[in-house]
């Protein structure tokens, strides 16, 4: 993951003619769990419209209570597939467990590995030997030596194609979800030829806060953000305290086209 080891920045394809790491911006949104075709359908063509270029939703949830919804399993993945493909984007899902690779494999075009699973190694090394882009997610207590290593774990089995995403770390101040670490996102940078991204969403756990948060990731050199989206928060199943509606992710993504150029 070193630049001591490649100078240049890493790019490459996440299907459908999208492309991180070369300039281009990855703008993922979605629930933050698949709900059913038709919720899923519309919200993608809302988030699509308004700017973002992968679609992402959770079909197995790492939530913190069993008895919370744990996600549809595969039937959420045949509808992220659906969908993602009826609206030409790629598609990325959270995997928790090294016996889901070969299952999500058939569906996604990325793996997402959530915060609690940054350093399931078993997990790590099972995607690692995929061809498959990885969105590797910070853990909550893990220091960016730690988040590094993770990712040595997939690179060094062969799968070079590692998106590294900050979503907030815990702090002792509970007036938002976590601790944005935005200092992380230049410091892997110089660091690291891997791409890096900022999920507000996660990181705040407030709408009010995302949209500014958004722009700040992307004035600190992000190759994307990461925003969850529903037109219906008081609804979700997961997440919807923190989800902005359609029209509040689409005016984010216009400032941030506006403000990019300058970067
Ligand atoms: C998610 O993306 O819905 C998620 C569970 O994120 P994290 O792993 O960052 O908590
Ligand atoms: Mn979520």
């Amino acid at each position: 993951a070193s630049r001591e080891f490649q100078e240049h920045d890493s790019s490459f394809d996440l299907g459908h003619g999208v492309r991180v790491g070369d300039g281009d911006l990855m703008m993922i949104a979605g629930p933050c769990a698949i709900e059913g075709e038709d919720v899923l359908m519309e919200i993608a063509k809302e988030v699509k419209a308004g700017g973002a270029n992968v679609l992402r939703g959770g079909a197995f949830k790492p939530r913190t209570s069993p008895y919370s919804f744990q996600g549809m399993g595969e039937e959420g993945l045949k509808i992220l597939r659906n969908v993602g493909d009826e609206l030409g984007m790629p598609v990325v899902t959270e995997v928790m467990d090294p016996r889901q690779v070969e299952l999500i494999d058939k569906y996604t075009d990325l793996f997402q590995i959530g915060a609690r699973n940054m350093q399931n190694f078993n997990l790590l090394n099972e995607v690692g030997q995929t061809n498959r882009p990885v969105l590797l997610k910070r853990g909550m207590s893990a220091t960016v030596q730690d988040l590094l290593m993770s990712a040595e774990y997939i690179l060094s089995n062969g799968n070079k194609q590692v998106i590294l995403c900050e979503r907030g770390i815990r702090s002792f101040d509970s007036s938002t979800r976590n601790l944005l670490d935005l200092a992380m996102v230049p410091n892997v940078k110089s660091l690291s030829h891997l791409p890096v991204i900022v999920d507000p969403s996660h990181a705040t756990g407030r709408p009010d806060l995302i949209p500014s948060m958004a722009l700040a990731g992307i004035a600190a050199g992000a190759d994307g953000i990461h925003i969850e989206v529903h037109n219906c928060p008081e609804k979700a199943l997961s997440d919807g305290q923190q989800a902005l509606l359609p029209d509040q992710y689409a005016e984010v993504i216009k400032q941030i086209r506006e403000l990019a150029p300058l970067f």
